[in-house]
């Protein structure tokens, strides 16, 4: 059982690389911005719950998005393991995955931190912005507001795995393909 956390700030390449890791290594996808856009399209009322949070580029509530992160893991049978992109993005969010995961049976394997300068970040999501259709793709202040969010209550979970011994980071400026083969050489040793 493979259970990666794929970590790094926003426009990182988490949503690229998650597609090359599920292609090769056969996983489950748990991307929790994906699930609140989906939410947010049928408009339940997790989706309107979320919004407003979305919106300004703040992060939903830590109870609302492990619940979610919870019922999806314990309803999905049948996988070689799970990539979650996007989540954990606070310590308590780290603390309530391990947990979940150990009554499993299925630890946590390690997390791939990718690393790119804040310059360059802001400039490829406001390229993705053009397709994207992401409001907050879109909107200087919002881009701004996710970075020192990512910084000041993200940052933290790669210190958590750390500690743990489960932290690997990777440069995430560059070919797409040169990055995910040094994806592959980590997961390969787990
Ligand atoms: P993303 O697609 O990962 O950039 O997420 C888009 C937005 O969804 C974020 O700016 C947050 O408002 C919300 N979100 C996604 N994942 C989380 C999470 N793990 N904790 C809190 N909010 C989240």
């Amino acid at each position: 059982m493979l259970n990666i956390v794929l970590f790094g700030p926003p426009g990182a390449g988490k949503g690229t690389q998650s597609e090359k890791i599920i292609a090769k290594y056969n996983l489950t996808h748990i991307s929790t911005g994906d699930l609140f856009r989906k939410h947010l399209s049928e408009g339940t009322d997790l989706g309107k719950l979320a919004q407003k949070y979305m919106d300004e580029g703040k992060l939903v509530p830590d109870e609302v998005v492990i619940g979610m992160v919870d019922e999806k893991i314990n309803s999905t049978t049948d996988t070689s393991g799970f990539i979650l992109d996007g989540f954990p993005r606070t310590v308590p969010q780290a603390q309530a995955l391990d947990k979940l995961m150990e009554a499993k049976g299925q630890p946590i394997s390690g997390m791939i931190a990718l690393e790119v300068p804040e310059d360059i970040l802001k400039s490829r999501i406001k390229e993705r912005g053009k397709t994207s259709g992401r409001t907050d793709d879109q909107d200087e202040n919002k881009i701004n507001t996710r970075i020192k969010v990512y910084l000041d209550e993200t940052l933290p979970v790669a210190s958590y795995y750390e500690k743990q011994g489960k932290l690997s980071k990777i440069n995430g400026v560059g070919a797409i393909n040169e990055i995910f083969d040094q994806i592959s050489s980590v997961i390969d040793k787990y």
